[in-house]
């Protein structure tokens, strides 16, 4: 090669990459508490700062209107007064009974005097009497929550609480505002409910762990994807021992008021949409595995991994993209 020749190699070298610099977006991460859980979120934008500042502001604004622990939120004004006149809250209360509708009243979101009286929501846990469950449970019933144009009114004595569904629907909110803010590529993982964003800088998919409930700093495997939210629902994430030694999470049925208690340990769902999959992660774990699969055979729209001790129940559309960690014992089972 003449020098001429390697001056213009190193020449177009060096050209080569300032402009992958110049096309590659800037990272940025930002941690922060809100929704009573941490979020973590990574970005790949030129407006990093700014997507940043409304994330948080998108984050904290909603954590105030749905926060049945926020004194002053529209949900705890719901709950005192019995209506409330909000449009967003109407739009969302009409959503999410769609999916309680749809799936049979495993999700409820006016099970919320139940989630209460068992002490999930003071941390104060005790084992509620059969009676006062029996009673609470007479005024379970979402078909009584009615959402007409932007009124939502409740039937006396009774309150709701969108705890199962407010970090999908924030993952829905935050997809809108990264539009805005035109960053095509992000990992956001809010307090366990992740959404992954279009594609790693580097143009491959993202991977998404999935949490072992039998220690959930570790993962039992992770999820390849692209434009979906994976939400996680698991007896590990809340839960007490009572003073009968047994075990009692967060999820309650519906149907009984106790705990959920069916061998589910986790049930993960990937879909578009954040709303139906929080919504449905919790709807699955109440449903149990037999139920979960007619479901998903009846339905579809979404796939899935539900857990039991020894067995990964993987939905058809995740095979592909499902790896089971090489520490992990679980038997895969398919779900057709
Ligand atoms: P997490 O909030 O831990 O990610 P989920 O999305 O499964 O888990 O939501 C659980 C929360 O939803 C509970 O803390 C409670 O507030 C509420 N909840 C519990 N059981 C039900 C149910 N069957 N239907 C609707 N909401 C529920
Ligand atoms: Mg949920």
């Amino acid at each position: 090669m003449t020098p001429r020749l390697i001056k213009i190699t190193i020449a177009l070298l060096f050209c080569g990459v300032i402009i992958l610099s110049g096309c590659a977006a800037q990272s940025t991460e930002l941690s922060f508490e809100a929704m009573d859980t941490f979020m973590r979120v990574k970005l790949f934008s030129d407006n990093g700062e700014s997507a940043s500042l409304k994330i948080r502001a998108e984050t904290e604004r909603l954590d105030a209107l749905l926060s049945t622990a926020d004194k002053s939120s529209a949900v705890r004004a719901l709950n005192e007064d019995g209506s409330l006149q909000n449009g967003e809250v109407a739009d969302l209360t009409r959503r999410t009974l769609e999916l309680c509708g749809s799936t049979g009243g495993a999700l409820d979101i006016s099970v919320y005097p139940l989630v209460e009286e068992w002490g999930f929501i003071s941390r104060d846990y005790k084992i509620p009497s059969r009676e006062r469950i029996a009673s609470l449970l007479e005024g379970v019933d979402y078909r009584s929550v009615k959402a007409e144009g932007e009124l939502v009114t409740l039937r006396p004595g009774m309150k709701i609480d969108f705890g199962a569904v407010a970090k999908g629907y924030l993952a829905d909110r935050l997809s809108a505002v990264l539009d805005e803010e035109k960053t095509a590529s992000a990992l956001l993982n809010l307090g366990g409910t992740v959404y992954a964003r279009g594609k790693k800088p580097d143009g491959s998919r993202w991977t998404v762990g999935i949490a072992d409930p039998e220690n959930s700093a570790d993962f039992m495997g992770s999820l390849e994807c692209e434009d979906r939210v994976v939400a996680t629902s698991g007896s590990y994430e809340r839960f007490f021992t009572g003073s009968d030694g047994r075990l009692y999470c967060h999820i309650i049925d519906p149907k009984t008021g106790y705990p959920v208690d069916n061998g589910v340990k986790s049930v993960t769902v990937v879909c578009e949409s954040g709303l139906k999959s929080d919504a449905l992660s919790t709807a699955l774990f109440v449903m149990g595995k037999e139920k979960a699969a007619e479901y998903y055979k009846r339905n579809g729209g979404f796939e899935y991994i539900l857990l039991t001790d020894k067995t990964a129940y993987v939905s058809d559309g995740l095979i592909g993209d499902f790896n089971l960690a090489r520490t992990a014992s679980y038997e895969i089972e398919a779900i057709r």
